[in-house]
């Protein structure tokens, strides 16, 4: 699933794809890809203009003056920017005609993305984005907001910083990269996580997801930015994806467990 920092890749090179482009036809294929009604969305978005596409967390937010599309890409979401004469991919399931004969073509293989038409003044109140945190690089996101956050959750370290609602973002390989580089435990309740713990979160979710927006993000299974983008954060990974593989730390093999059926893969020596 693509998070913080491949959807801020997919983003950029969205932008300098289809920026100033007047949509001359929106065909929904797959109509419950759609919040709301898909003949709508198709009838609406005609005519409207790509004025810029912004990112919060994992969702993208494409802005048409004042209409905008709230865009979550899910497990398998991409998008494809090709000459309309391209053969069509069987996965593709939503196609934005512009007028110069190019198409922007979202694709989903498990069709779990979804696109909603909202009123641009209207996007903070949206309950799909009014419900998330902060995102790493916000500066809003301190120690004292953790603790807070924090306090009243029987959860568990990696659930927590799972949670969109705390830090806006964050997924599976970020959220395990994350524990083990301030070495705390995914198992670990939240509550228990001490101030000085939690400046190391923030400061470690701030670096990697950064780092890994600068790397391309990461390039693993499912995810592929799709848009000619191959991202390398996946050459740096110390821990997700590396069951069996020795600690860069200690040596020791890193572990794998589910934890609320996702993946955590941590150090038992080294995060406690
Ligand atoms: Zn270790």
């Amino acid at each position: 699933m693509p998070e913080i920092a491949e959807v801020r890749v997919v983003r950029d090179t969205l932008k300098k794809n289809i920026l100033k482009k007047k949509i001359k036809n929106v065909r929904v294929l797959y109509d419950n890809l759609i919040v709301g009604d898909a003949r709508e969305f198709e009838r609406k978005l005609k005519g409207c203009t790509f004025e810029n596409v912004e990112s919060s967390g994992k969702w993208l937010i494409f802005k048409l003056g004042e209409m905008s599309i709230l865009s979550h890409l899910r497990m398998e979401g991409k998008f494809f920017y090709v000459e309309s004469s391209t053969e069509m991919r069987k996965h593709s399931h939503i196609v934005f005609e512009f007028e110069d004969g190019m198409e922007l073509r979202y694709d989903d293989v498990r069709k779990f993305g979804r696109m909603e038409l909202v009123k641009t003044e209207d996007i903070a109140e949206s309950p799909s984005i009014k419900k998330l945190g902060f995102e790493p690089d916000d500066s809003r996101l301190n120690a004292d907001y953790l603790i807070e956050k924090f306090a009243d959750k029987k959860m568990n370290a990696k659930v927590a910083l799972l949670d969109q609602s705390i830090i806006n973002g964050l997924g599976n390989i970020y959220a395990n990269e994350v524990l083990f580089a301030t070495k705390i435990s995914p198992f670990r309740l939240a509550k228990n996580i001490t101030k000085k713990e939690a400046e190391y979160i923030v400061a470690e979710s701030r670096r990697i997801t950064d780092e890994a927006y600068k790397m391309g993000g990461s390039t693993i299974r499912s995810y592929t930015s799709s848009l000619g983008v191959t991202g390398h954060y996946q050459d740096v990974i110390a821990v997700h994806g590396k069951e069996g593989k020795p600690c860069k730390v200690c040596g020791e093999p890193i572990k794998r467990v589910k934890i609320e059926g996702r993946s955590a893969y941590y150090c038992e020596h080294c995060q406690k």
